[in-house]
């Protein structure tokens, strides 16, 4: 049984980060395109990557928010494929990890 309490500390902080970075994506991508027909075309390539990025961060906060579902329902540290204990190095990295390892790369 992992740690639970300190994993939580670390997701939450992890998602508190999360939400700010899409708020402040969110906040970025609301401005409107300046009048200047080649600056729009620079601004939109920027939006594109802004837009990559935000759905990036989304999937992140995804797999945290699940992660501390995982905790509050007593399940946290097994892999969600086979059952098996996640290794503590590796919830140690990746707090939000759903999968162990091997299963992790037959997922690649
Ligand atoms: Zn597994």
């Amino acid at each position: 049984m992992p740690d639970t309490a300190a994993a939580k500390a670390r997701l939450e902080a992890q998602l508190a980060e999360l939400l700010a970075r899409q708020a402040h994506i969110a906040a970025d991508l609301a401005e409107p395109l300046s009048a200047d027909s080649a600056e729009q075309a620079t601004e939109k390539e920027g939006e594109v990557a802004l837009e990559g990025q935000g759905a990036l961060v989304e999937r992140e906060i995804a797999s945290v928010r699940r992660a501390l579902a995982r905790i509050a329902d007593g399940t946290y540290g097994e892999c969600v494929r086979c059952g098996e204990d996640i290794a503590p190095g590796r919830l140690e990295a990746r707090p939000e990890a759903a999968l162990c390892i091997d299963c992790a790369r037959q997922a690649e």
